[in-house]
């Protein structure tokens, strides 16, 4: 780290806490079996800083042998070490690990502010809370796992159900919300007594690789967590199709769930995939105007527009829609934008150069088809001018046929619509593939109640955007997927029924 003789390159090393820059320093090493090792091959690949598009670590690519180390390990675990732990004594564990991520939380949004470009102090509010939050969760219901006796129609029989856990699981995380996702998927999987393989995505694998630092040290049994990074082809599809693997919890691309589903059908493992979303935001005529609009800003520029939850379509009652979209606008020019570990940062740069290419294609299609571009704001110049980042964007007036208006963009880019009638609303907001999430302000509770239950989404926000809670399951309608996270629901997918019949005569 440091300037490295490029006095002009904003200068991370000032900024970074002496646990991240001791970390930052070691190797970054594959987690098999409770111990940390080079790739059998010894392949590495570099993961960048992309708010100064500078590399931070070299990190071991896991290949074919090495998943087939980690699955093996982790059938070990489950059938032995994290299996004879009782319940009581799995819930401590799992309490002391919440805890542990609790206290290195400033180290951990460290970390991945740098990986992921997204401001460090939204981490810690925001992903390593819902972290914490998930694994606590979990940890309560280790003790509260039951079956059933059942009622049988077949005399002199004493019937009985068991959860047990479905085995090893691969959990395949996207870069947006590395350590949260991660948290999301194997909090419930260690808590109903399955052991994890976790893929992080290759462009933010170190938050993972530190987590799996304070498995360790919470006494998770070894094995019980791996932790694999590398890439979507080599790694993750090697993890897919492992026999050993009974469970993929996926969150990223509806293109990536669907490959994973259709091989897994083949081996007929668990599945669930939490996909894409273009969420409608919806705002009715007698809403609380000025409040709605200031968080449907919110809604789409956190985070720079990477999250599946976004409030990318804004559809605004025609009334107050010239207003909303003025708002809206004067809203994003506020926000600033910086490296994520700058104190007064609001939005970092997108992940990749790639990204950025992908986000700017969209916004440069929509503008020489017409659409109306409301640039807000400018990307910082200077010592971030390496970085990949997109000033916030409205897109006014696409019609319902635009690529920017159906598809899911994952970038700072609004796109505003007006409507005239409830029944127009429902109409247009659900002819989509998508059916995440969606938003409704309106101060009349019958609206909001029956839009809520018209709108195809796993999630509708009344009065408010972007709520989440280790309670409440997150997860899509149609083609955003199947599965929860979250609540008791998502501990249900790591579970399965065992049926025991008893001769009493
Ligand atoms: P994105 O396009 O946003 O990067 P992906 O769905 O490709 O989203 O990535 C989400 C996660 O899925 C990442 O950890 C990535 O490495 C992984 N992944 C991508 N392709 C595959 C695959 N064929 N098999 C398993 N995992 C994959």
């Amino acid at each position: 780290m440091g300037l490295q003789g490029n006095p002009a390159v904003f200068d991370t090393d000032a900024l970074l806490r002496p646990g991240v820059r001791a970390f930052l320093g070691e190797r970054h090493r594959l987690l098999i079996d409770g111990v940390f090792v080079d790739a059998a091959s010894g392949a590495t690949f570099e993961s960048f800083d992309p708010a100064t598009g500078r590399k931070i670590a070299d990190v071991a690519h896991a290949g074919a042998e090495d998943v087939d180390r980690a699955v093996r390990a982790a059938a070990r675990a489950l059938e032995g070490s994290w299996a004879r732990l009782l319940p009581a004594e799995r819930e401590a564990v799992l309490r002391r690990f919440a805890a542990l991520v609790e206290g290195h939380a400033d180290d951990l949004a460290q970390i991945e502010a740098l990986d992921s470009g997204k401001p460090a102090s939204q981490i810690k509010a925001v992903d390593i809370a819902l972290g914490v939050g998930a694994l606590s969760y979990n940890a309560g219901w280790v003790t509260k796992i039951e079956g059933r006796t059942l009622p049988v129609s077949v005399p002199d029989m004493h019937v009985y159900t068991r959860r047990e856990p479905v085995g090893v699981v691969a959990a395949i995380v996207p870069w947006n919300f590395p350590l949260c996702q991660a948290c999301f998927k194997l909090a419930p999987a260690l808590a109903a007594g399955c052991t994890v393989v976790l893929k992080p995505a290759e462009q933010t694998p170190l938050s993972a690789l530190y987590l799996g630092r304070l498995a360790l040290e919470a006494g998770l049994p070894p094995g019980v967590l791996n932790v694999l990074p590398g890439f979507g082809a080599t790694t993750g599809q090697a993890l897919i199709s492992h026999p050993g693997v009974a469970k993929i919890a996926f969150t990223g691309s509806e293109r990536t769930g669907k490959h994973i589903a259709r091989s897994a059908a083949d081996s007929l493992k668990h599945v669930s995939l939490e996909l894409g979303g273009k969420n409608p935001n919806v705002i009715f005529a007698d809403a609380d105007v000025e409040a709605a609009a200031a968080v449907a800003a919110i809604a789409i520029f956190f985070y720079s527009g990477q999250v599946c939850a976004a409030g990318s379509r804004l559809m605004v009652e025609r009334p107050i829609y010239d207003r909303v979209v003025e708002t809206v606008i004067a809203e994003a020019g506020k926000l600033k934008l910086g490296h994520g570990l700058s104190g007064d940062t609001f939005m970092g740069p997108l992940v990749s150069a790639q990204q950025l290419q992908r986000v700017s294609g969209f916004v440069s299609r929509a503008a020489e088809s017409g659409v109306r571009v409301a640039q807000a704001g400018t990307a910082p110049q200077g010592a971030l001018a390496g970085g990949f980042f997109h000033a916030p964007t409205v897109l006014v007036d696409a019609d319902d046929t635009a690529e920017v208006t159906r598809e899911e963009i994952f970038g700072p880019v609004l796109v505003v619509q007006p409507f005239d009638t409830l029944g127009e609303l429902k109409a247009r907001a659900n002819a989509t593939s998508f059916g995440l999430s969606a938003g409704v302000w309106t101060r009349d509770v019958k609206k909001a109640h029956a839009t809520a239950a018209a709108l195809q989404a796993g999630t509708v926000w009344i009065n408010t955007y972007g709520q989440f809670d280790a309670t409440a399951p997150w997860g899509g309608f149609k083609q955003s997927g199947y599965g929860r996270d979250n609540g008791a629901e998502s501990l249900e997918k790591y579970l399965q029924t065992k049926t025991v019949w008893t001769a009493l005569a």
